[in-house]
């Protein structure tokens, strides 16, 4: 018989839950919203109302869970305080064995991403890959020689919280001037705002980047300007075979994407570009 897990992606906006079969695709898959100002203990109820009734419908029953949250670890099972939820603490692992009796792997949403991009996705056969999620927030998953670069206590990849501008914007985690506050969904919302003056939508802007809108050049712009500096110092460090952008801000497409090219080009160093 075959096998299904479940898969829940937490996200600062939606949580996506889907059962997947043994060759990693979505056999069926359900998108609520996450709602980051409720407490972890309102959201895990509202959580098991959804994968309740994915199982009833698909009769499947899992064999396991696997979960990607922001600021998760993998070591320790835990969600510690993550910037875009209103959760604190808490011990994912724990409180998921303990409500859906099956074992739960837990491990921050980027790293989880680097993983299905290296094994389903378009990083297949690469040994050191750098996959940066652009969502509510910014995540960096690393793979280093083939294996998810845990660092120290689990806490490796956080390249959305380096400084980008010096005493700049402040950023969810309690710095200033970090990528995520600029290149995140929510960043580019304080950029529209600034340089707009008005709330625009920002998808809305994406497809108005196909057609080559002003106003979306410049926005999307800024943000391809700091992508490009941010991934261009990442780069200089890990020196990965392959860069892969994810996320729904890169919605925006293949204009914004040769955006970000062009701005890392410029700032990456002539001893990389040579290799
Ligand atoms: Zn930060």
């Amino acid at each position: 018989m075959e096998k299904f897990v479940l898969g829940i992606d937490i996200g600062g906006t939606n949580s996506k839950v889907g059962l997947i079969d043994e060759s990693g695709s979505i056999a069926f898959r359900e998108i609520f919203p996450t709602k980051s100002e409720e407490s972890f203990d309102i959201y895990l109820p509202r959580l098991k109302e959804i994968v309740d009734k994915l199982l009833t419908i698909t009769g499947k029953v899992p064999i396991g869970i696997g979960v990607g949250a922001p600021n998760a670890n993998f070591l320790t099972g835990m969600v510690h305080e993550p910037p875009n939820l209103s959760w604190g603490s808490v011990d994912l692992k724990k409180r998921f064995e303990e409500l859906f009796k099956l074992p739960t792997f837990v491990d921050n949403d980027a790293n989880l991403a680097a993983v299905s991009e290296l094994l389903w996705g378009c990083a297949s056969g690469v040994k050191h890959l750098l996959v940066v999620t652009l969502g509510t927030g910014v995540g960096t998953g690393i793979i280093i020689d083939g294996n998810v670069l845990q660092g120290a206590f689990g806490g490796a990849g956080e390249g959305g919280h380096i400084e980008i501008v010096p005493n700049g914007r402040a950023c969810g985690c309690g710095g200033a001037g970090h990528l995520e506050a600029y290149a995140s969904a929510t960043g580019m919302k304080l950029t529209i705002k600034e340089i707009l003056g008005s709330d625009v939508d920002l998808a809305l802007l994406g497809t108005a980047l196909k057609s080559g809108d002003k106003d979306a050049l410049k926005i999307f712009g800024e943000s391809a300007k700091y992508l490009g500096k941010g991934l261009a110092s990442m780069a200089t460090i890990l020196f990965p075979e392959m860069v892969v952008l994810t996320g729904g801000v890169m919605n925006a497409g293949p204009i914004f994407l040769e955006m970000i090219r062009a701005e890392f080009e410029k700032m990456i160093l002539d001893l990389l570009e040579e290799k």
